[in-house]
């Protein structure tokens, strides 16, 4: 029954449907703790169990479903030794180098690139399906015959699979339960404990909040892995409209990096902000027409019919009218790397993708395209078509029902039907990626980007015993294939580490001071909920940490995010323990504002590789820069260092990545 149905029916609103039971601790004991359930900790727990490690993983939603690609998954980068691929793992993980100018984690790109394939594969035998079966797609340029694998982006290089994905969460669920994991849905992680209480210390488990019954979790473990995927809610918050029910998701809220924060480890790229075409307003990803990620090549043509043209990266047009299918070949030596990896744009010029006219918004403006603009399905080749709304759309994140069946339920035919462009401000049409842009959709919100916890080739954090896994608290990594295959790897990492670790108790006044942290807001009185304090905090830094920064503005900011949490933030409410979930994840937020704004502090130079802006260091790409800004907790104050971009390939490691990877790579390493 609807909520409004429901009042309308009683006259009152629902009771909390669970027993409260506040404070109440459930301890529990594990080899290995996975924290978030999305598909790099899935992954993380599957392998860990497969290694013989006792497993509990502890996720804020639901684990068969949760997290961004609980609802499905249609292609899959970083397959690169599938048996069609012309790309190496060394070819890969240069392609990241040069396109991030050495802004990313090559260790963990390299192991993506190294174990992507056999990771799709072990869903392959999980039960997803990873091939064209029912040869649906014969004869299709993206299909080799033999393998029946079928591609995305890149029809030469076959580097990145088009696949059926719908149902991976459910089969990876099937699959912890089968191997005997313990599973603890609806558990905010709010800390980690750490030896002894101190911070700094090996990582010995953690603490949560149940947010039904709002019981405090005790999970006591010998390796724990991080994998609570990207932070939204920092930036941009509307969660009565459609906004996180789209591209992020209300439980990413960036508490996998406040915990590691507060538990000392350290952190890179944290001031690496990019600005997105997000609006408060958005339409549905993929509900509306563009030609970027999963709608890449689908051909545009303005209100009058006529075409507006994708342009290789020299300017000049791609084929034909709907050619797009056939491009011209990358640079030599290069590839497609595609869309959606975590990379700044552009990407380099030898990996990078044919857009559309760049020159669009101008164009739209002198009134050379009549708005609005349509994508053009009927004009693509037919196998094409159904690759893109069929395949990829019906299995693609969050759209297989509201997009896909609903629009073909309620009559759309790509056979004869276009989709519209929202129309709008000329600039909207910036970039090709139009789903967020329409109406008011200027480039106005921001959300971090490649940031994340330092590792080392092990994606062991700083911290002895924590490891961390998925889209983004590895810094630099970003889609879902990378996801599980570094779920995969860190899970196989920690189940290592256990081996040899031993358990030990928490400490019990870090426990007491967590309880009274957490449970303050149940005794508050007076004060503001938490989407008023989550506002308050996405206010600070839109105001004091945009893309374009300087000291006294972000030393403004800190102090304002300060007196906010100590203020309004010390008073704030909970009136039952969903909002109490709630409100933990803004003091998470606060945290991660505040690292981003120190972070940002610590870098006096403007750079571009980071799309970062100093007015007050104006000298773009100065040498003394180039460097990665190390941030963590110390005592009280944030304490920063700089870091080799090649630091991966410097001492304690071994000169090349293949060493490195065989040095530590396997389990019997
Ligand atoms: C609509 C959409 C479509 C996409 N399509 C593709 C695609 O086709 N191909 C592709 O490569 N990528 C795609 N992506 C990106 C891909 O889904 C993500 O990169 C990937 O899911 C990241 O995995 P993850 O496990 O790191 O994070 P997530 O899947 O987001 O999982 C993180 C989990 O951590 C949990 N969590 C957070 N905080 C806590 C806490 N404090 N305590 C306990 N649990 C917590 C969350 O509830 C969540 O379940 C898509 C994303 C979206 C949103």
């Amino acid at each position: 029954m609807l909520w409004y149905d429901y009042i309308k029916k009683t006259g009152k609103v629902p009771e909390w449907p669970y027993k409260v039971e506040y404070g109440k601790e459930k301890v529990v004991e594990s080899d290995v703790l996975v924290i978030g359930g999305g598909v790099a900790g899935c992954r993380a727990a599957i392998e860990a169990a497969r290694r013989g490690a006792s497993v509990a993983v502890a996720e804020r939603g639901s684990v068969k479903r949760g997290g961004q690609g609980g609802a499905g998954v249609d292609h899959w980068h970083g397959a690169v030794t599938n048996p069609c691929s012309k790309v190496t793992p060394e070819m890969y993980t240069q392609a990241f180098i040069e396109s991030s100018k050495g802004y990313t984690n090559p260790s963990a790109r390299y192991i993506i690139a190294k174990e992507g394939w056999d990771t799709l594969r072990e869903c392959e035998d999980m039960g997803v399906q990873i091939r064209d079966e029912d040869d649906i797609f014969k004869g299709a340029p993206f299909r080799d015959e033999e393998t029946k694998l079928l591609f995305a982006y890149d029809y030469e290089s076959r580097n990145c699979i088009r696949i059926f994905g719908h149902n991976i969460k459910p089969v990876l669920h099937k699959t912890m339960l089968e191997l005997g994991v313990s599973i603890y849905n609806r558990v905010c992680i709010t800390s980690l404990l750490t030896e002894g209480g101190k911070r700094g210390a090996r990582v010995i488990g953690a603490t949560g909040v149940n947010t039904r019954t709002g019981e405090f979790c005790v999970f006591k473990a010998k390796a724990v892995v991080i994998s609570t995927g990207r932070v939204g809610r920092l930036f941009n918050f509307s969660p009565e409209v459609n906004q996180f029910s789209s591209m992020l998701d209300m439980n990413l809220s960036g508490q996998g990096f406040s915990i590691g924060w507060r538990a000392g480890a350290e952190f890179l790229m944290m001031e690496s902000v990019g600005v997105r075409g997000a609006s408060e307003n958005n339409y549905v990803p993929y509900s509306t027409g563009n030609c970027s990620n999963t709608y890449f090549g689908t051909p545009i043509v303005d209100s009058e019919g006529r075409e507006v043209p994708y342009l290789k990266t020299d300017g000049s047009r791609v084929g034909e009218y709907g050619e797009i299918f056939e491009p011209e070949k990358p640079e030599e030596g290069g590839f497609y790397i595609g869309v959606g990896v975590g990379l700044h744009q552009p990407i380099a010029k030898k990996y990078r993708l044919p857009d559309i006219d760049p020159d669009i918004p101008n164009k739209i403006a002198r009134g050379e395209y009549k708005l609005p603009l349509y994508a053009d399905f009927t004009k693509m080749p037919e196998l094409e078509r159904r690759a893109l709304f069929g395949l990829m759309i019906g299995n693609e994140g969050k759209t297989r029902v509201p997009i896909y069946r609903n629009y073909t339920r309620w009559g759309f035919d790509p056979d004869k039907d276009m989709l519209l462009c929202p129309p709008g401000e000329p600039m909207n049409f910036r970039g090709s990626c139009w789903w967020s842009g329409g109406g008011k959709g200027v480039l106005n919100s921001m959300s971090i980007l490649g940031s994340g916890y330092l590792t080392d080739w092990r994606l062991q954090t700083t911290v002895e015993g924590l490891f961390v896994a998925g889209g983004q608290p590895v810094n630099g990594s970003g889609c879902h294939g990378e996801a599980q295959t570094t779920g995969r790897y860190a899970g196989r990492q920690a189940a290592k580490y256990s081996r040899t670790a031993h358990h030990a108790e928490p400490d019990p006044s870090q426990l007491e001071a967590e309880k009274e942290r957490c449970y303050a807001p149940v005794r508050a009185e007076g004060g503001i909920g938490w989407k008023e304090l989550n506002s308050a905090i996405v206010r600070i830094m839109e105001d004091y940490c945009s893309q374009h920064r300087s000291e006294n503005v972000l030393k403004l900011g800190i102090k304002r995010m300060r007196e906010l949490m100590a203020n309004e933030g010390s008073r704030a409410y909970a009136s039952n323990p969903h909002e109490l979930g709630r409100l933990i994840e803004c003091f998470g937020l606060a945290d991660v504002g505040e690292m981003i704004m120190e972070a940002s502090l610590a870098r006096r130079g403007s750079n571009s590789a980071l799309s970062f802006y100093r007015t007050d260091y104006p000298n773009l790409d100065e040498p003394e820069w180039d460097c990665f800004i190390s941030i963590k907790l110390g005592e009280n104050e944030a304490e920063t260092s700089k870091l080799p971009l090649d630091y991966y390939v410097r001492e304690p490691y071994a000169p090349t990545l293949q060493e490195n990877y065989s040095l530590y790579g396997a389990f019997d390493a």
